[in-house]
Order: C-alpha cells, then structure tokens, then sequence
C-alpha cells in the first residue's frame, strides 16, 4: 500500500468510526423517547374520562326520570282512585300531573340528548384507544429495532477500532500527529482523493505539476488550496 493509500485508509476508516459514532448517538436519543404516544394516551385517556362522565350524566338522567314516572304513576292512581273528592285537592292533584307529565317530557329529551352525546363520545374513545394502542405497538416495535441497530453499531465500531489502531500503526509518529490535526481542522476529513485534477475535498483544480506529485506518490502531498493529505484514485504510476 502506497503512502497516501495508508492515509486514504485511515481515514475511510476514521469516517466510517464518526458515522457509526454519530449514529449511536442519535440512537442514545431516540431510546425512551416516547412524548408522541404519552401524549395520545393522554388523549385518549381524557376521551374515556369524558365518556366516563357523559354516562354518569346519562345515568343520572335515567335515574330521574324513573323517579318522576313512579311519582306521576301515584298522582294519577289517586287521581282516578275516586278516594279524593274534595275539588280543591282533585284541582292540586291534576296540577301535580300535569307538571309531572311535562318534567317527564324534559327528562324524556335530555336521557335521549344524554344517550347520543355518550354514544358520540363512545366512538371517539374508541378511535383514541386504537390510535393509541397503534402508536404503542409501533413504538415498541421501534424501540427494539434502535436497540438491535446500536447492538450492531457498537459491535461493528468495536472491530472497526481494532483496524483503525492496526491501520495507525502502518503511519511514522509525525504523519500521524499532522493527519490527527488535519481532522481536527477540516471537519473530520484529512484526506481526499485526487478525481483527475480535482481536489474532491475542496472542487478546486490543481495545477498539473502538483498533479503528477500525487500520482507519483513518492511523497505526501497537500491540497495547496485546502491543505489536505491528498490521495491518487486511479491506479499509481
Ligand atoms: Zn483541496
């Protein structure tokens, strides 16, 4: 291997280290992030509790009016009974009725209101619940695949690490300390391939006798625009 080919080397594989670095991080982020599903099991929690409340009302509804019937029910048994004759008490009797009859008819209103406002809130529950339990499904789906991935990440990263001391190794103390620096300069890119006569670091073309230098890779040459450790693609002459 050429010189500039140890270094194009190192730094395919210092590359490679960030990318896989970078997306461990991530991952680290990802995991336990679960704000989207809390928030639709706080909705769909706060639809059930509404629900919850609507059949409570319903229930209550019901409840009075039940008590109205059977009060009505005993105005008119006595009523008809014929046991009150007195016409004053026949006059409040028949009062009584008619107000109950009209309670009735209120109460009749508001249990059928009740029972189609329970039923529209039913089915909304129900759409949060599925979505909601969708979303968990999903997400814990989710979850497990980040931890595969990071699994694979950090076994691949620790071979990779094993290279890249292996591949150091190959470079004198001094190539090292300026590819070290570089990277820290440039991005993380310290060295780049020559593309015909072009820098692939910076797109700029160079002049035809830094060319021939790079491809007689005798020595190791900078990018005189860029300053970076430069490294012929095609094959070496
Ligand atoms: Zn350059």
């Amino acid at each position: 291997m050429s010189k500039s080919k140890a270094y194009y080397r190192l730094q395919q594989l210092d590359s490679d280290i960030d990318a896989k670095t970078a997306r461990v991080a991530q991952i680290e982020v990802l995991i336990g992030q679960r704000e989207t599903v809390d928030a639709m099991q706080a909705e769909s929690e706060a639809a059930q509790h509404a629900l919850n409340e609507a059949q409570s009302r319903q229930r209550d509804q019901e409840w009075e009016l039940d008590q109205v019937k059977r009060k009505l029910n005993q105005v008119e048994q006595t009523m008809y009974s014929g046991s009150v004759r007195n016409p004053k008490e026949l006059e409040d009797l028949r009062r009584d009725s008619e107000h109950l009859r009209n309670r009735r008819g209120e109460l009749q209103d508001r249990v059928l209101e009740a029972m189609m406002n329970a039923e529209e809130l039913g089915e909304h529950a129900g759409a949060r619940r599925t979505e909601w339990q969708n979303a968990e499904q999903a997400w814990a789906d989710e979850q497990q695949a980040l931890q595969t991935e990071r699994q694979g990440l950090q076994e691949a990263l620790a071979a990779l690490q094993v290279e890249r001391a292996a591949q150091a190794g190959r470079l004198d103390a001094a190539g090292l300390a300026k590819y070290n620096s570089l990277r820290g300069k440039k991005g993380g890119v310290a060295v780049v391939l020559l593309q015909g006569t072009v820098c692939s670091g910076c797109r700029i073309s160079l002049p035809s006798g830094e060319v021939q230098k790079v491809r007689a890779d005798a020595v190791v040459s900078l990018c005189p625009h860029c300053g970076r450790i430069l490294a012929y693609g095609g094959p070496a002459r």
